[in-house]
């Protein structure tokens, strides 16, 4: 199944952020000759459409589009099923003309029914996925728009058995149920929706998180990050505060869009993206001066994405001694002094979401100075080293200088060592380790 995320984040649905726990799935198809599914992404894209489905199914391709994260409150069913239902349009063919209501002529049946047969098949198939992901019994879970309205959660509308039986496909609901099952494989549905975020398909959608409270937002964050930080070496702390003072916890228009939670544009550095691209417009600081200048920024299909490519951009030259640094302070002083933000006060701000945060603990911890295993010998070359009684310059003198030569230590305590001899204490500093 190939799933596109086609988030339609200018959309009136997509801004009311509602939120739901999924409990079944609903069937719709879209009730007009088009088969394009972009050209619904396109024009749904807009703050007065006051209508919002979780994907659309392209007609020609089979391709799912994904416009609402699978747990959002969509309006796809004008009834209660918008509470609890995820609805799912499958675009129709361009061969057939509504004469009124339902019915319809068709000019090419076979290009219909081919259209008809895909966006059957891909829906089988994305049904079967989210019933295994929001652990939902397929035969009593799933309902087409047509079936809604006679339970009283939908709008009176035909779709989409209209369809299938004005082209005489032989599709029933109970059919598309029964094939859902088998899809899923021998998975037990147990019935139970689950009220958590969604497991996306394709990795963590900004979009998605955006919607958590801060701390969770930063723990999200903070998780990946270190995930990153492993293999990147680029410290967890400093990618997890550039992320949420970038992306203000990751809720800004590039977080929310194009999953790019570091403001990365398009070309860095003489770098080319070969990726999508997002279009904005952002507002720079040249001279202590706040100028609007629209941008391209890199659009990714996952912030695990953005997070990757963020630390291969700080392992370029330009910020040498980023990559494996430990210390936030100076890897932060780096970042600004290679020029990644015009912000004079960037550092400054880093440190203090750092603080806010404690994003420290992300970090793996420095490991201690090794501490010697005792004994150990050392190579005097002084030949006025005294040897006093204690470990330190307020004991006595015991009178005597160990001379040049190789000495056993047996205990150490601060820069001072015991000699083995049992002479005294003498001072390291003095003493070379060999
Ligand atoms: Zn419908």
């Amino acid at each position: 199944m190939n799933v596109v995320t086609s988030l339609l984040t200018n959309n009136a649905c997509y801004q009311a952020w509602g939120k739901i726990i999924v409990r079944g799935l609903m069937l719709h198809s879209v009730g007009c000759p088009q088969p394009s599914a972009q050209a619904f992404v396109r024009s749904w894209d807009n703050g007065s459409v006051q209508a919002c489905v979780h994907a659309f199914i392209d007609g020609l391709t089979g391709t799912v589009y994904q416009t609402l994260p699978w747990d959002h409150r969509g309006w796809h069913a004008g009834g209660a099923a918008n509470d609890t239902h995820i609805g799912v349009e499958m675009c129709e063919p361009a061969t057939i003309r509504y004469t009124s209501g339902s019915s319809f002529t068709v000019s090419d049946y076979a290009d219909a029914r081919a259209c008809v047969r895909r966006t059957y098949e891909a829906a089988v198939e994305l049904f079967a996925e989210l019933c295994r992901v929001y652990g939902l019994n397929p035969k009593t879970a799933i309902l087409s728009h047509s079936e809604g309205y006679k339970r009283g959660v939908a709008t009176n509308h035909g779709d989409p058995e209209h369809l299938w039986n004005g082209l005489g496909m032989g599709y029933t609901m109970d059919g598309f149920r029964a094939d859902v099952e088998a899809a899923m494989g021998g998975h037990k549905a147990d019935g139970t929706g689950r009220a958590t975020v969604i497991p996306i398909l394709t990795g963590t959608q900004a979009a998605d998180i955006s919607r958590l409270s801060e701390s969770e937002i930063v723990e999200r964050l903070g998780r990946l990050c270190q995930e990153d930080a492993r293999t990147s070496g680029i410290l967890a702390s400093v990618s997890t505060a550039q992320a949420i003072l970038e992306s203000n916890y990751a809720r800004s228009i590039l977080a929310t869009g194009g999953n790019n939670l570091f403001g990365m544009k398009l070309t860095l550095s003489g770098q080319t993206w070969q990726g999508d691209v997002f279009t904005k417009e952002t507002i720079e600081i040249y001279d202590g001066k706040a100028t609007t200048v629209k941008a391209e920024f890199r659009k990714y299909p996952c912030i695990e994405d953005s997070i990757a490519d963020h630390s291969r951009y700080l392992s370029i030259d330009r910020y040498k001694g980023v990559k494996g640094c430990k210390d936030f302070q100076t890897a932060v002083s780096l970042i600004k002094a290679g020029g990644y933000a015009t912000d004079p006060n960037y550092v400054t701000k880093l440190c203090a979401v750092r603080d806010k945060w404690r994003l420290g603990d992300l970090d793996e911890p420095v490991s201690e100075p090794e501490t010697k295993a005792l004994p150990y010998t050392v190579r005097v070359t002084a030949s006025d080293l005294r040897i006093r009684t204690g470990p330190g310059v307020n004991w006595p003198w015991t009178g005597r200088y160990t001379g040049q030569g190789i000495f056993t230590i047996t205990e150490e305590i601060g820069n001072w060592g015991c000699l083995k001899s049992g002479a005294g204490w003498i001072c390291l500093d003095y003493a070379e380790t060999i």
